[in-house]
């Protein structure tokens, strides 16, 4: 449970205490907020932006996506994929995992 008295202090509406409610519960291994198709799209423009910024071409075959908070796919072995077109994928991962493919397919992410 949130804060109550520190949400009605800070004027938080029922949705944005929602949304707090869904990120502590993806933050203690809970379950994953159902925008995080949201928080993907924007870490995934962030990586190109500065991909930008350094002088380079933006590649998602350099993105370290498995780093996003509550990527559960291994982290090692996925450093040394970093520009190739191959990930190593935890079946289980809220965001490239077997439920996380199939939610994809219709959210158009890139
Ligand atoms: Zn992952």
């Amino acid at each position: 449970m949130i804060n109550v008295e520190l949400a009605v202090a800070r004027g938080l509406s029922d949705e944005d205490i929602k949304a707090i409610e869904e990120r502590h519960k993806f933050r203690d291994g809970r379950g994953v907020p159902a925008d995080r198709w949201n928080l993907l799209r924007a870490w995934r423009a962030n990586e190109s932006e500065l991909q930008k910024l350094w002088g380079f071409q933006p590649n998602p075959h350099y993105h370290k996506e498995f780093r996003i908070a509550g990527c559960t796919c291994p982290k090692e072995d996925n450093e040394q994929f970093v520009g190739t077109e191959y990930r190593y994928v935890s079946k289980i991962c809220p965001f490239h995992g077997i439920e996380a493919n199939a939610e994809v397919d219709t959210k158009d992410i890139k």
